[in-house]
Protein backbone atom coordinates (compact mmCIF):
# COMPACT_ATOMS: atom_id res chain seq x y z
CA UNK A 1 0.00 0.00 0.00
CA UNK A 2 1.30 3.58 -0.75
CA UNK A 3 1.01 6.32 1.05
CA UNK A 4 1.09 9.81 1.66
CA UNK A 5 3.86 12.84 3.10
CA UNK A 6 1.99 15.16 5.22
CA UNK A 7 3.96 17.33 7.68
CA UNK A 8 7.34 15.26 7.17
CA UNK A 9 5.67 11.76 8.12
CA UNK A 10 4.18 9.06 5.97
CA UNK A 11 0.44 8.66 6.39
CA UNK A 12 -2.75 7.28 4.58
CA UNK A 13 -5.76 8.92 4.59
CA UNK A 14 -7.58 10.43 7.43
CA UNK A 15 -10.90 8.20 6.23
CA UNK A 16 -8.55 5.35 5.81
CA UNK A 17 -10.13 5.10 2.14
CA UNK A 18 -7.81 3.83 -0.79
CA UNK A 19 -8.08 3.73 -3.95
CA UNK A 20 -7.56 1.15 -6.67
CA UNK A 21 -4.59 1.85 -9.17
CA UNK A 22 -5.01 -0.49 -12.50
CA UNK A 23 -1.97 -1.02 -14.69
CA UNK A 24 -2.90 0.21 -18.28
CA UNK A 25 -0.72 -2.25 -19.53
CA UNK A 26 -3.13 -5.63 -18.79
CA UNK A 27 -5.63 -3.76 -16.35
CA UNK A 28 -5.29 -5.13 -13.41
CA UNK A 29 -4.99 -3.06 -9.83
CA UNK A 30 -1.42 -3.56 -8.80
CA UNK A 31 -1.51 -0.93 -6.22
CA UNK A 32 -3.73 0.89 -4.01
CA UNK A 33 -3.17 4.68 -2.79
CA UNK A 34 -4.83 6.60 0.29
CA UNK A 35 -7.95 8.57 -1.19
CA UNK A 36 -7.29 11.57 0.48
CA UNK A 37 -10.13 14.01 0.75
CA UNK A 38 -10.52 17.63 1.93
CA UNK A 39 -9.38 17.07 5.45
CA UNK A 40 -6.24 15.37 4.33
CA UNK A 41 -6.05 18.49 2.18
CA UNK A 42 -6.30 20.86 5.30
CA UNK A 43 -3.42 18.90 6.80
CA UNK A 44 -0.83 19.39 4.65
CA UNK A 45 -1.57 23.06 3.72
CA UNK A 46 -1.28 23.87 7.52
CA UNK A 47 1.63 21.51 7.82
CA UNK A 48 3.40 23.87 4.64
CA UNK A 49 2.13 26.89 6.58
CA UNK A 50 4.10 25.83 9.67
CA UNK A 51 7.23 24.74 8.14
CA UNK A 52 7.31 28.46 6.45
CA UNK A 53 8.45 29.90 9.75
CA UNK A 54 10.09 27.18 10.99
CA UNK A 55 13.18 24.60 9.59
CA UNK A 56 12.79 25.18 5.91
CA UNK A 57 11.75 28.94 6.07
CA UNK A 58 15.46 29.51 7.83
CA UNK A 59 17.25 27.44 5.45
CA UNK A 60 19.43 29.98 3.39
CA UNK A 61 19.48 29.68 -0.35
CA UNK A 62 21.94 27.93 -0.86
CA UNK A 63 20.83 25.10 1.95
CA UNK A 64 17.79 25.09 -0.10
CA UNK A 65 19.76 24.41 -3.61
CA UNK A 66 21.84 21.64 -1.57
CA UNK A 67 18.84 19.85 -0.74
CA UNK A 68 17.81 20.10 -3.96
CA UNK A 69 20.82 18.84 -5.37
CA UNK A 70 20.47 15.56 -3.61
CA UNK A 71 17.13 14.93 -4.03
CA UNK A 72 18.17 14.90 -7.69
CA UNK A 73 21.08 12.47 -6.82
CA UNK A 74 18.53 10.48 -4.83
CA UNK A 75 16.58 10.13 -8.05
CA UNK A 76 19.32 8.98 -10.29
CA UNK A 77 20.43 6.16 -7.81
CA UNK A 78 16.55 5.34 -7.80
CA UNK A 79 16.45 5.75 -11.43
CA UNK A 80 15.77 2.31 -12.43
CA UNK A 81 13.27 1.87 -9.81
CA UNK A 82 11.22 5.05 -10.77
CA UNK A 83 11.37 4.31 -13.95
CA UNK A 84 9.95 0.44 -13.30
CA UNK A 85 6.72 2.43 -11.37
CA UNK A 86 6.29 5.02 -14.08
CA UNK A 87 6.42 2.38 -16.63
CA UNK A 88 3.52 -0.40 -14.67
CA UNK A 89 1.75 2.89 -13.69
CA UNK A 90 1.07 4.59 -17.15
CA UNK A 91 2.37 1.58 -19.62
CA UNK A 92 5.14 3.67 -21.15
CA UNK A 93 7.92 1.90 -22.52
CA UNK A 94 10.85 1.43 -20.48
CA UNK A 95 13.34 3.87 -22.13
CA UNK A 96 10.73 6.40 -22.31
CA UNK A 97 10.22 6.07 -18.52
CA UNK A 98 13.99 5.80 -17.89
CA UNK A 99 14.25 8.99 -19.98
CA UNK A 100 11.38 10.58 -17.90
CA UNK A 101 13.52 9.85 -14.70
CA UNK A 102 16.76 11.66 -16.17
CA UNK A 103 14.85 14.38 -17.15
CA UNK A 104 13.03 14.72 -13.25
CA UNK A 105 16.71 14.63 -11.65
CA UNK A 106 17.73 17.47 -14.06
CA UNK A 107 14.79 19.43 -12.75
CA UNK A 108 16.05 19.39 -9.58
CA UNK A 109 19.67 20.10 -10.80
CA UNK A 110 18.68 22.70 -12.60
CA UNK A 111 17.08 24.73 -9.99
CA UNK A 112 18.91 23.46 -7.33
CA UNK A 113 21.47 25.60 -8.47
CA UNK A 114 19.72 28.11 -9.11
CA UNK A 115 18.19 28.86 -5.73
CA UNK A 116 21.12 30.94 -4.58
CA UNK A 117 21.56 32.66 -8.01
CA UNK A 118 18.29 35.01 -8.14
CA UNK A 119 19.26 38.29 -6.78
CA UNK A 120 17.14 40.98 -6.20
CA UNK A 121 17.55 44.48 -7.61
CA UNK A 122 18.55 48.22 -6.43
CA UNK A 123 16.38 50.55 -7.89
CA UNK A 124 17.84 54.50 -8.62
CA UNK A 125 15.50 56.42 -7.07
CA UNK A 126 15.49 59.91 -5.22
CA UNK A 127 18.58 61.90 -4.06
CA UNK A 128 18.48 60.27 0.09
CA UNK A 129 16.69 56.70 -1.11
CA UNK A 130 18.15 53.54 -1.41
CA UNK A 131 15.43 51.34 -2.72
CA UNK A 132 15.81 47.45 -2.51
CA UNK A 133 13.66 45.18 -4.69
CA UNK A 134 14.15 41.70 -2.71
CA UNK A 135 12.54 38.57 -4.12
CA UNK A 136 10.68 36.33 -1.55
CA UNK A 137 8.40 32.78 -1.91
CA UNK A 138 4.95 33.42 -2.45
CA UNK A 139 4.14 30.99 0.89
CA UNK A 140 2.47 27.94 0.43
CA UNK A 141 2.08 26.38 -3.08
CA UNK A 142 -0.60 24.36 -4.76
CA UNK A 143 1.07 21.55 -7.55
CA UNK A 144 -1.89 19.46 -9.32
CA UNK A 145 -0.53 17.16 -11.65
CA UNK A 146 -1.70 15.31 -14.96
CA UNK A 147 -1.17 11.63 -15.44
CA UNK A 148 1.18 11.67 -18.82
CA UNK A 149 4.15 12.58 -17.24
CA UNK A 150 3.78 12.00 -13.61
CA UNK A 151 7.22 12.06 -12.53
CA UNK A 152 8.56 14.63 -14.72
CA UNK A 153 6.01 17.24 -14.28
CA UNK A 154 5.93 17.00 -11.06
CA UNK A 155 9.48 17.87 -10.87
CA UNK A 156 8.34 20.79 -13.33
CA UNK A 157 6.22 22.04 -11.10
CA UNK A 158 7.41 21.99 -7.82
CA UNK A 159 11.70 22.92 -8.55
CA UNK A 160 11.47 26.06 -8.64
CA UNK A 161 8.63 26.51 -6.03
CA UNK A 162 11.11 24.83 -3.63
CA UNK A 163 14.28 26.32 -5.37
CA UNK A 164 12.73 30.37 -4.24
CA UNK A 165 11.71 29.06 -0.80
CA UNK A 166 8.13 27.85 -1.26
CA UNK A 167 6.80 25.61 1.04
CA UNK A 168 4.45 22.80 -1.61
CA UNK A 169 1.74 20.54 -1.36
CA UNK A 170 1.17 18.40 -4.23
CA UNK A 171 -1.99 16.44 -5.75
CA UNK A 172 -0.59 14.17 -8.34
CA UNK A 173 -2.81 12.55 -10.81
CA UNK A 174 -5.61 9.97 -9.79
CA UNK A 175 -4.53 7.84 -12.85
CA UNK A 176 -0.78 7.85 -12.22
CA UNK A 177 0.90 9.15 -9.13
CA UNK A 178 3.14 5.99 -7.76
CA UNK A 179 6.10 7.68 -8.98
CA UNK A 180 5.17 10.76 -7.04
CA UNK A 181 4.98 9.75 -3.81
CA UNK A 182 7.86 7.60 -4.08
CA UNK A 183 9.99 11.35 -5.54
CA UNK A 184 8.23 12.91 -1.62
CA UNK A 185 9.10 10.16 0.17
CA UNK A 186 13.41 10.22 -1.50
CA UNK A 187 12.60 14.17 -0.27
CA UNK A 188 12.37 13.12 3.02
CA UNK A 189 15.32 11.08 2.78
CA UNK A 190 17.21 13.88 0.95
CA UNK A 191 16.69 15.68 4.39
CA UNK A 192 14.06 18.54 3.42
CA UNK A 193 12.27 19.46 6.44
CA UNK A 194 8.28 18.58 7.50
CA UNK A 195 6.56 20.67 6.06
CA UNK A 196 8.86 21.29 3.00
CA UNK A 197 6.93 18.87 0.56
CA UNK A 198 3.65 17.58 0.70
CA UNK A 199 1.59 15.29 -1.36
CA UNK A 200 -2.15 14.22 -0.79
CA UNK A 201 -3.59 11.40 -3.39
CA UNK A 202 -6.95 11.08 -4.24
CA UNK A 203 -9.54 11.91 -6.63
CA UNK A 204 -9.37 15.39 -8.64
CA UNK A 205 -13.22 16.33 -7.66
CA UNK A 206 -12.42 15.57 -4.03
CA UNK A 207 -8.81 15.97 -3.56
CA UNK A 208 -7.68 18.43 -6.03
CA UNK A 209 -10.95 20.77 -5.74
CA UNK A 210 -10.37 21.08 -1.45
CA UNK A 211 -6.47 21.68 -2.61
CA UNK A 212 -7.31 24.37 -5.03
CA UNK A 213 -10.24 26.14 -2.78
CA UNK A 214 -8.11 25.76 0.24
CA UNK A 215 -8.07 29.48 1.77
CA UNK A 216 -4.78 29.27 3.04
CA UNK A 217 -2.52 28.84 -0.39
CA UNK A 218 -0.84 31.50 -2.25
CA UNK A 219 -0.52 30.02 -5.65
CA UNK A 220 -1.61 27.32 -7.50
CA UNK A 221 -0.06 25.70 -10.60
CA UNK A 222 -2.05 23.44 -12.98
CA UNK A 223 -1.46 21.28 -15.77
CA UNK A 224 -4.19 19.61 -17.07
CA UNK A 225 -7.02 19.46 -19.09
CA UNK A 226 -8.92 22.81 -19.95
CA UNK A 227 -12.00 22.15 -18.60
CA UNK A 228 -10.41 21.41 -15.14
CA UNK A 229 -7.64 24.67 -15.78
CA UNK A 230 -11.35 26.43 -15.95
CA UNK A 231 -12.47 25.36 -12.44
CA UNK A 232 -8.74 25.71 -10.85
CA UNK A 233 -8.36 29.17 -12.19
CA UNK A 234 -12.11 30.17 -10.80
CA UNK A 235 -10.90 28.59 -7.49
CA UNK A 236 -8.39 31.16 -7.53
CA UNK A 237 -9.90 33.84 -8.35
CA UNK A 238 -12.25 33.29 -5.30
CA UNK A 239 -9.23 33.25 -3.00
CA UNK A 240 -7.58 36.23 -5.49
CA UNK A 241 -4.79 33.43 -5.82
CA UNK A 242 -2.39 34.01 -8.37
CA UNK A 243 -2.30 30.69 -10.53
CA UNK A 244 -0.50 29.14 -13.51
CA UNK A 245 -2.59 26.61 -16.20
CA UNK A 246 -0.75 24.52 -18.61
CA UNK A 247 -3.47 22.92 -20.51
CA UNK A 248 -4.07 21.41 -23.80
CA UNK A 249 -2.57 21.52 -27.46
CA UNK A 250 -2.98 20.99 -31.19
CA UNK A 251 0.45 21.83 -32.30
CA UNK A 252 1.44 22.12 -35.79
CA UNK A 253 4.31 21.35 -38.21
CA UNK A 254 4.98 23.84 -41.64
CA UNK A 255 6.65 22.36 -43.78
CA UNK A 256 7.81 24.15 -46.73
CA UNK A 257 8.94 22.37 -50.13
CA UNK A 258 12.38 23.58 -49.29
CA UNK A 259 13.05 21.24 -46.45
CA UNK A 260 14.79 18.76 -45.36
CA UNK A 261 12.27 16.71 -45.96
CA UNK A 262 13.99 13.12 -44.59
CA UNK A 263 14.49 14.50 -40.99
CA UNK A 264 11.21 16.20 -41.08
CA UNK A 265 9.02 13.25 -41.74
CA UNK A 266 11.08 11.26 -38.70
CA UNK A 267 10.65 14.12 -36.20
CA UNK A 268 7.33 14.43 -36.90
CA UNK A 269 6.40 11.09 -36.36
CA UNK A 270 8.46 11.28 -33.17
CA UNK A 271 6.51 14.13 -32.69
CA UNK A 272 3.09 12.71 -32.27
CA UNK A 273 4.00 8.83 -31.27
CA UNK A 274 5.98 10.03 -28.29
CA UNK A 275 4.40 8.58 -25.53
CA UNK A 276 1.46 7.22 -27.41
CA UNK A 277 0.57 10.84 -28.42
CA UNK A 278 -0.38 11.25 -24.93
CA UNK A 279 1.83 14.99 -24.80
CA UNK A 280 0.24 18.13 -24.53
CA UNK A 281 3.02 19.31 -27.06
CA UNK A 282 2.34 16.73 -29.31
CA UNK A 283 3.00 17.40 -33.04
CA UNK A 284 -0.72 16.49 -33.96
CA UNK A 285 -1.04 18.61 -37.02
CA UNK A 286 1.19 18.30 -40.28
CA UNK A 287 0.96 20.85 -42.40
CA UNK A 288 2.69 20.53 -45.62
CA UNK A 289 3.17 23.16 -48.95
CA UNK A 290 0.74 21.78 -51.52
CA UNK A 291 3.48 21.34 -54.23
CA UNK A 292 5.44 18.31 -51.93
CA UNK A 293 2.31 17.50 -49.95
CA UNK A 294 1.66 13.85 -52.00
CA UNK A 295 5.50 12.98 -51.83
CA UNK A 296 5.90 14.24 -48.33
CA UNK A 297 3.03 12.22 -46.58
CA UNK A 298 4.22 9.48 -48.65
CA UNK A 299 7.47 9.62 -46.59
CA UNK A 300 5.99 10.10 -43.06
CA UNK A 301 3.17 7.25 -43.71
CA UNK A 302 6.52 4.76 -44.93
CA UNK A 303 8.16 5.70 -41.50
CA UNK A 304 4.15 5.43 -39.19
CA UNK A 305 4.14 1.98 -40.47
CA UNK A 306 6.67 0.74 -38.55
CA UNK A 307 5.46 2.34 -35.22
CA UNK A 308 4.42 -0.52 -33.22
CA UNK A 309 2.55 -0.64 -29.64
CA UNK A 310 4.05 -2.63 -26.70
CA UNK A 311 4.24 -3.35 -22.99
CA UNK A 312 6.79 -1.55 -21.29
CA UNK A 313 9.20 -4.55 -21.12
CA UNK A 314 8.69 -4.71 -25.04
CA UNK A 315 10.38 -1.29 -25.10
CA UNK A 316 8.42 -0.55 -28.53
CA UNK A 317 7.27 2.93 -29.70
CA UNK A 318 4.13 3.04 -27.40
CA UNK A 319 2.67 1.54 -24.84
CA UNK A 320 -0.98 1.62 -24.20
CA UNK A 321 -2.85 4.81 -23.17
CA UNK A 322 -3.75 5.53 -19.74
CA UNK A 323 -7.15 4.03 -18.82
CA UNK A 324 -10.35 2.95 -20.70
CA UNK A 325 -11.68 6.19 -21.05
CA UNK A 326 -8.84 7.43 -22.94
CA UNK A 327 -8.71 4.63 -25.32
CA UNK A 328 -12.44 4.95 -25.85
CA UNK A 329 -11.82 8.58 -26.77
CA UNK A 330 -9.05 8.00 -29.23
CA UNK A 331 -10.57 5.26 -30.95
CA UNK A 332 -14.03 7.68 -31.03
CA UNK A 333 -12.18 9.81 -33.08
CA UNK A 334 -10.46 7.73 -34.98
CA UNK A 335 -14.19 5.94 -36.21
CA UNK A 336 -15.10 9.43 -36.82
CA UNK A 337 -12.41 10.83 -39.42
CA UNK A 338 -13.19 6.99 -41.24
CA UNK A 339 -16.74 7.68 -40.74
CA UNK A 340 -16.12 11.16 -42.45
CA UNK A 341 -14.19 8.92 -45.69
CA UNK A 342 -10.88 11.08 -44.17
CA UNK A 343 -8.00 8.65 -45.74
CA UNK A 344 -5.94 6.69 -44.04
CA UNK A 345 -2.22 7.07 -44.88
CA UNK A 346 -1.10 4.83 -42.72
CA UNK A 347 -1.40 2.59 -39.50
CA UNK A 348 1.31 1.26 -36.67
CA UNK A 349 0.73 -2.11 -35.74
CA UNK A 350 0.16 -3.62 -32.12
CA UNK A 351 2.31 -6.23 -31.12
CA UNK A 352 1.19 -9.61 -30.58
CA UNK A 353 0.91 -10.80 -27.27
CA UNK A 354 0.09 -7.44 -25.55
CA UNK A 355 -2.64 -8.54 -22.60
CA UNK A 356 -6.21 -8.40 -24.17
CA UNK A 357 -7.57 -6.62 -20.93
CA UNK A 358 -5.22 -3.40 -22.10
CA UNK A 359 -5.67 -0.27 -22.95
CA UNK A 360 -4.17 -0.15 -26.76
CA UNK A 361 -5.19 2.03 -29.39
CA UNK A 362 -3.86 1.99 -33.24
CA UNK A 363 -1.74 4.66 -33.70
CA UNK A 364 -3.21 6.35 -37.17
CA UNK A 365 -2.20 9.05 -39.82
CA UNK A 366 -4.72 10.74 -41.62
CA UNK A 367 -4.51 12.99 -44.46
CA UNK A 368 -6.40 15.64 -46.52
CA UNK A 369 -7.89 16.64 -43.10
CA UNK A 370 -10.38 19.58 -43.37
CA UNK A 371 -9.54 22.39 -41.30
CA UNK A 372 -12.51 22.57 -39.40
CA UNK A 373 -12.09 18.52 -38.65
CA UNK A 374 -12.01 17.36 -34.86
CA UNK A 375 -9.12 16.64 -35.58
CA UNK A 376 -8.09 19.51 -36.60
CA UNK A 377 -8.82 21.21 -33.75
CA UNK A 378 -9.22 19.00 -30.82
CA UNK A 379 -6.77 17.64 -28.47
CA UNK A 380 -7.17 13.89 -29.41
CA UNK A 381 -4.04 13.14 -26.54
CA UNK A 382 -3.89 9.95 -28.69
CA UNK A 383 -1.34 8.63 -31.04
CA UNK A 384 -3.23 10.34 -34.38
CA UNK A 385 -1.62 12.25 -36.78
CA UNK A 386 -3.72 14.92 -39.42
CA UNK A 387 -2.22 15.90 -42.37
CA UNK A 388 -3.30 19.02 -44.72
CA UNK A 389 -2.05 20.83 -47.13
CA UNK A 390 -1.79 24.44 -47.87
CA UNK A 391 -0.71 26.56 -50.61
CA UNK A 392 2.11 29.64 -49.00
CA UNK A 393 3.68 31.22 -46.86
CA UNK A 394 0.32 33.00 -45.34
CA UNK A 395 -1.94 29.94 -45.76
CA UNK A 396 0.35 27.91 -43.48
CA UNK A 397 0.74 30.54 -41.21
CA UNK A 398 -3.06 30.90 -40.92
CA UNK A 399 -3.84 27.57 -40.75
CA UNK A 400 -1.01 26.64 -37.91
CA UNK A 401 -2.62 29.51 -35.94
CA UNK A 402 -6.42 28.28 -36.70
CA UNK A 403 -7.07 26.64 -33.23
CA UNK A 404 -7.78 27.62 -30.15
CA UNK A 405 -4.64 25.99 -28.83
CA UNK A 406 -1.35 27.49 -28.76
CA UNK A 407 1.03 25.16 -27.24
CA UNK A 408 3.98 24.85 -29.95
CA UNK A 409 4.65 25.12 -33.25
CA UNK A 410 7.57 23.85 -35.09
CA UNK A 411 8.75 25.25 -38.75
CA UNK A 412 10.37 23.38 -41.40
CA UNK A 413 12.11 25.59 -44.37
CA UNK A 414 15.77 25.90 -45.15
CA UNK A 415 15.29 29.69 -46.15
CA UNK A 416 16.57 32.22 -43.09
CA UNK A 417 13.66 34.49 -43.54
CA UNK A 418 10.75 32.59 -43.92
CA UNK A 419 11.84 30.86 -40.44
CA UNK A 420 11.98 34.28 -38.84
CA UNK A 421 8.92 35.32 -40.28
CA UNK A 422 7.05 32.32 -39.68
CA UNK A 423 8.21 31.88 -35.98
CA UNK A 424 7.14 35.35 -35.27
CA UNK A 425 4.19 34.99 -36.53
CA UNK A 426 2.92 32.00 -34.77
CA UNK A 427 0.85 32.53 -32.22
CA UNK A 428 2.21 29.78 -29.52
CA UNK A 429 4.29 29.55 -26.38
CA UNK A 430 7.51 27.76 -28.25
CA UNK A 431 8.42 27.27 -31.81
CA UNK A 432 11.35 24.60 -32.63
CA UNK A 433 12.60 25.91 -36.58
CA UNK A 434 13.92 22.71 -38.52
CA UNK A 435 13.17 21.04 -34.84
CA UNK A 436 10.39 19.51 -32.11
CA UNK A 437 11.29 19.70 -28.79
CA UNK A 438 8.14 18.49 -27.25
CA UNK A 439 8.77 17.93 -23.45
CA UNK A 440 12.29 18.16 -22.06
CA UNK A 441 14.59 21.35 -22.06
CA UNK A 442 14.77 21.86 -18.69
CA UNK A 443 16.21 25.58 -19.35
CA UNK A 444 13.47 26.55 -22.22
CA UNK A 445 10.51 28.65 -21.02
CA UNK A 446 7.58 26.70 -21.91
CA UNK A 447 3.75 27.56 -21.18
CA UNK A 448 0.24 27.90 -23.40
CA UNK A 449 -0.77 30.91 -25.73
CA UNK A 450 -4.33 31.42 -25.82
CA UNK A 451 -6.15 28.42 -24.73
CA UNK A 452 -3.45 26.37 -24.25
CA UNK A 453 -2.86 28.60 -20.90
CA UNK A 454 -0.88 31.10 -18.97
CA UNK A 455 2.44 31.55 -17.03
CA UNK A 456 5.41 30.13 -17.57
CA UNK A 457 7.06 27.02 -16.36
CA UNK A 458 10.71 25.86 -16.82
CA UNK A 459 13.91 28.04 -17.11
CA UNK A 460 14.41 30.95 -15.06
CA UNK A 461 11.31 32.20 -16.37
CA UNK A 462 9.46 29.75 -13.33
CA UNK A 463 11.22 31.04 -10.87
CA UNK A 464 9.72 34.68 -11.06
CA UNK A 465 6.45 32.97 -11.35
CA UNK A 466 6.81 30.86 -7.88
CA UNK A 467 8.00 33.87 -6.22
CA UNK A 468 7.28 37.66 -5.97
CA UNK A 469 8.55 40.77 -5.56
CA UNK A 470 8.85 43.68 -2.22
CA UNK A 471 10.10 47.05 -3.04
CA UNK A 472 11.80 48.48 0.32
CA UNK A 473 11.98 52.66 0.41
CA UNK A 474 14.60 53.95 3.16
CA UNK A 475 15.07 57.54 3.53
CA UNK A 476 18.17 57.95 4.97
CA UNK A 477 18.52 61.30 4.06
P1 LIG B 1 -7.12 16.47 -15.84
O1 LIG B 1 -7.45 17.91 -15.96
O2 LIG B 1 -8.20 15.49 -15.92
O3 LIG B 1 -6.38 16.19 -14.47
C1 LIG B 1 -5.24 16.93 -14.08
C2 LIG B 1 -5.18 16.98 -12.57
O4 LIG B 1 -6.30 17.74 -12.10
C3 LIG B 1 -5.28 15.61 -11.88
O5 LIG B 1 -4.42 15.59 -10.76
C4 LIG B 1 -6.73 15.56 -11.45
O6 LIG B 1 -6.94 14.74 -10.31
C5 LIG B 1 -6.97 17.01 -11.08
N1 LIG B 1 -8.39 17.41 -11.07
C6 LIG B 1 -9.43 16.82 -11.72
N2 LIG B 1 -10.58 17.46 -11.41
C7 LIG B 1 -10.26 18.47 -10.57
C8 LIG B 1 -11.01 19.49 -9.93
N3 LIG B 1 -12.34 19.59 -10.07
N4 LIG B 1 -10.34 20.39 -9.18
C9 LIG B 1 -9.00 20.32 -9.04
N5 LIG B 1 -8.23 19.35 -9.60
C10 LIG B 1 -8.86 18.44 -10.36
O7 LIG B 1 -5.98 16.25 -16.92
P2 LIG B 1 -5.31 14.88 -17.31
O8 LIG B 1 -6.33 14.11 -18.08
O9 LIG B 1 -4.66 14.28 -16.11
O10 LIG B 1 -4.12 15.34 -18.26
C11 LIG B 1 -4.27 15.48 -19.62
C12 LIG B 1 -4.38 16.94 -20.00
O11 LIG B 1 -3.27 17.64 -19.44
C13 LIG B 1 -4.29 17.16 -21.48
O12 LIG B 1 -5.24 18.11 -21.87
C14 LIG B 1 -2.88 17.72 -21.67
O13 LIG B 1 -2.71 18.52 -22.81
C15 LIG B 1 -2.68 18.48 -20.42
N6 LIG B 1 -1.26 18.67 -20.13
C16 LIG B 1 -0.72 19.89 -20.33
C17 LIG B 1 0.64 20.09 -20.10
C18 LIG B 1 1.27 21.42 -20.32
O14 LIG B 1 2.37 21.61 -19.85
N7 LIG B 1 0.62 22.36 -21.01
C19 LIG B 1 1.44 19.03 -19.68
C20 LIG B 1 0.85 17.79 -19.49
C21 LIG B 1 -0.52 17.62 -19.72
Amino acid sequence: MAHMIIGGKTCQAVSGETLEVRSPVDGQVFEHIPRGQAADIDLAVRAARAALSSDWGKLNASERGRLMLKLSHLVTEHGEELALLEARDTGKPMTTARNDMIVLARYFEFYGGAADKVHGEVIPFLNGYQVNLLREPLGVTAHIIPWNYPAQMMGRSIAPALAMGNAVVVKPAEDACMSCLRIAELALEAGFPAGALNIVSGLGEEAGAALSNHPDINFISFTGSNEVGVLVQQAAARHAVKCTLELGGKSPHVVFEDANLELAATTVVRGIIQNTGQTCTAGSRLLVQQSIYDKFVALVAEKFKQVRVGTPEMNLDCGPVVNPTQQKRVNRFIEQAKAAGLPVLAQGSIAPGVPAEGYYVMPTFFGNVPADNALAQEEVFGPVLAAMPFTDEAHGIALANGTDYGLLAAVWTENGGRQQRVAKALKCGQVFINSFGAGGGVELPFGGNKRSGHGREKGFLALEEMSCTKTVVHFHG
